[in-house]
């Protein structure tokens, strides 16, 4: 870990909370046996992103069951950003324990927002994993009251303006680039890319879901081959108020039906782990004090079968997806995806339709008090 003193680059964002206190999983980080991958990267700004992320920072006060797992709520802005002093912790944490590989979301403070930079760790994370002889299972969770709300579009670490070395595909670098020409190339890389390389990890993964999994966390999860969730989760994908067709991992209609994923997309909300259970997205449901433990326990299990055994079995389920037009769907619908980005920027402020954290919020409120 280091420090690093810095101020808020937007003004609309209040100071960046001191973090000093995440879970006992990231104070453990200096065990020896747990790593981090990536330290927080720095204050960035962008022009788009895609699925509605958590607020910017709530502060260290701010009560999570007051704001709610992105929904945008905040303290006020200040008139002056302060000066702060932010510990960087790893964004992803790495931890190997028997024949198990546990990778860890840490940015619990923006309730494990995805930017690029945790992109790249869990890529890092991954990687790692598969090319471990003694790990047979892959655990993804997330640290904190929440698996994941989403992709950053709101903290200070948010950097979709910012280079990384790219390694899902082949398209150039997004960085100045213009308009649908550096979106296309950025969400190739790092959504649709990312999560096509990660399902196809020739490992068995469980995502372990508590608390929110709201859009782009949908696509963490859903690149697992298994998803356990606590009594607590929920999830949702509500980008369709920014007149967006769904994230751009498009596996909705196939990970709980067509019929399913209409309702899903159309309302947008939030749908709770033994409705998720009942529509077949995910495995299991167990008690929050529990998840962790069944979770491991699974992977244990699994980890008594032979790894080719395994890694067939995984590509024999895969390729069936893929036969029942899992890839070519997803293919098809990113050009939509893309098409609802290009509108947005072309009749009004940006791509996601002048939607933020905070608006999503706002718009999710007004729809439950009208029914
Ligand atoms: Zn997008």
């Amino acid at each position: 870990m280091t420090e690093r003193t810095f101020r808020p680059a937007a003004p609309d964002l209040p100071p960046v909370a001191t973090v000093n206190d995440t879970t006992a999983l990231a104070r453990a980080a200096d065990a020896t046996r747990v790593a981090g991958i990536g330290p927080q990267t720095q204050p960035a700004r962008a022009e788009h992103a895609t699925a509605p992320a958590p607020a910017p920072a709530p502060g260290p006060t701010a009560s999570e069951s007051e704001s709610g797992p992105g929904d945008g709520a905040g303290s006020e802005p200040e008139p002056e950003p302060a000066v702060v002093t932010v510990t960087e912790m790893p964004v992803v944490l790495y931890e190997v324990a028997g024949a198990i590989a546990r990778v860890t979301m840490n940015r619990p403070e923006f309730r494990n927002a995805q930017n690029s930079k945790m992109t790249y760790a869990l890529d890092d994370a991954f990687y790692r994993a598969a090319g471990d002889p003694a790990v047979k299972v892959i655990i993804l969770a997330g640290a904190g009251r929440h698996f994941s709300a989403g992709h950053d579009i709101g903290t200070p670490g948010r950097d979709v303006d910012r280079s990384f070395d790219r390694r899902a595909g082949l398209w150039w670098d997004h960085v100045g680039e213009l308009g649908a020409e550096s979106r296309f190339a950025r969400e190739q890389e790092v959504y649709l890319g990312m999560c096509r390389r990660w399902r196809e990890l020739p490992k068995p993964t469980i995502a372990q879901v508590h608390g929110a999994c709201i859009a782009g966390g949908l696509m963490l999860a859903w690149v697992c081959d298994l998803i356990v969730a606590s009594d607590d989760a929920f999830f949702a994908d509500p980008v369709v108020r920014m007149g967006i067709p769904g994230v751009e991992y498009f596996a909705h209609p196939w990970v709980m039906g067509p019929r399913a994923a209409k309702e899903f997309l159309f309302l947008g909300e939030r749908v709770d782990a033994q409705r998720a259970l009942q529509l077949g997205m995910v495995n299991r449901v167990v008690p929050r004090a529990e998840l962790a433990a069944e979770v491991t326990s699974i992977a244990e299990r699994i980890a008594t079968m032979p790894r080719l055994g395994l890694a067939l079995t995984k590509k024999a389920v895969n390729q069936s997806e893929d036969l029942m037009g899992l890839q070519t769907g997803m293919d098809s619908v990113f050009g939509l995806h893309h098409l609802a980005h290009a509108h947005n920027a072309e009749v009004g402020s940006d791509s996601l339709a002048g939607q933020d954290a905070r608006s999503m919020r706002d718009a999710r409120r007004a729809s439950e008090s009208s029914t």
